[in-house]
């Protein structure tokens, strides 16, 4: 039976991708050895971790200004990282649009004063405050915002702009690399691989490398400084070897397929297809505003809980697997990142419609 697996993360990945690291972790190239018994500091790994860096200098069109890092911790290590680096018993504003956003805001506290200038937790993250109406603070250490909410299902439809001289930093662990944006506009990015980019465990980070000079170095340890990072090319101790190798087939296939611009329209396609489908339907409905949807996770519930337990026993009978939503939030989800093909949307919008007619 073809599987479509609609996991949030660790997500499905490209099939070529699958193909490709099962031939090479046995016998890379011509070493004799698999992937993962080579040296990170030898011939064949060096080449991997630069044409990975490559590969996401040339996907997000970055500036010299820009490091890309891979540090291992996933995104939540971030969470915590990020103002123990660039806080510094300071003030930083964030966004909270989501269990991410209060995660990041709950390890900044530790760190200095987190002032949130906008949620939309009362109505259960279900939209994005207006930016006109949020309350930023002047001078700021950061602005830190969510890009895309893999629970709630919501995502800024526009990157927000910061007020001059605030780095905006974004959490874009469930859609980066899924559309186009202006990288320059940010002083960090970041996100945990196990969406769009690869394996669980490692983070990819784009910072602005002046802001990496921020950091007390008598009061952070060495694995915890950006600046370490910077300097040892992610290679102060032994990096996540394997997530960086799949990432590195991750962006190569990513770049076959037209690059950002050419996955934003494939991912477009199949998100309005999906929605259009529930919107068309009165047996399902959406609980994000509509204005705010996800592309990339796509949350949505039959009439009642009942009902969405068995549509999620019903699917995976029929190999659409993980379409349960997030324990917090109930109903189903639909995570569609960038290595589910239109096929798995066609799939699941056949069996959805025939779900509906067999239990209205
Ligand atoms: C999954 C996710 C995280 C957590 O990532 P880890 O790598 O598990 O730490 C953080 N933020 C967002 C938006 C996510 O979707």
């Amino acid at each position: 039976m073809k599987i479509y697996n609609f996991a949030a993360g660790p997500a499905m990945l490209p099939e070529a991708v699958m193909k490709k690291a099962q031939a090479e972790f046995c016998a890379f190239q011509d070493s004799g050895s698999g992937i993962m018994e080579l040296s990170h500091r030898g011939k064949y790994f060096k080449p991997v971790i630069d044409a990975a860096e490559a590969n996401v200098r040339q996907l997000l069109n970055l500036s010299d200004d820009y490091a890309v890092l891979f540090i291992q911790g996933g995104a939540s290590m971030q969470f915590a990282m990020i103002p123990m680096n660039l806080l510094n018993g300071g003030t930083a504003d964030f966004v909270d649009t989501g269990v991410w956003s209060s995660k990041a805001i709950k390890e900044a506290k530790m760190f200095g004063t987190a002032n949130v200038v906008a949620s939309s937790k009362e109505t259960k993250y279900d939209h994005i405050p207006c930016a006109s109406t949020w309350n930023q603070t002047p001078g700021a250490a950061y602005l830190h915002i969510t890009s895309n909410n893999t629970i709630a299902g919501t995502q800024y439809k526009d990157m927000p702009t910061a007020p001059a001289g605030v780095p905006l930093i974004a959490d874009m662990s469930s859609d980066i690399m899924s559309r186009q944006f202006d990288a320059s506009k940010f002083g960090m990015i970041y996100a945990g691989a196990q969406k769009n980019l690869g394996p669980s465990g490692m983070a990819l980070v784009v910072m602005r490398k002046d802001l990496a000079a921020r950091t007390d170095d008598s009061k952070v340890p060495t694995m915890l400084r950006y600046s370490t990072y910077i300097e040892e090319g992610s290679m102060f101790n032994t990096p996540p070897t394997f997530g960086i190798y799949m990432f590195k087939l991750v962006s190569d296939w990513l770049i076959e397929q037209g690059g950002i611009a050419g996955i934003e329209k494939i991912n477009n396609a199949k998100a309005a297809k999906l929605y259009d489908f529930i919107d068309s339907s009165s047996f399902y409905s959406c609980p994000a505003a509509k204005e705010d949807r996800s592309r990339m996770n796509v949350v949505f519930r039959t009439p009642s809980d009942e009902l969405d337990a068995k549509f999620v026993a019903d699917a995976k009978a029929v190999g659409l697997t993980e379409l349960k939503g997030h324990r917090l939030v109930g109903g189903c989800r639909a995570s569609i990142y960038n290595a589910m093909p239109i096929e798995g949307i066609d799939a699941l919008i056949d069996f959805m419609k025939k779900f509906e007619v067999a239990n209205r």
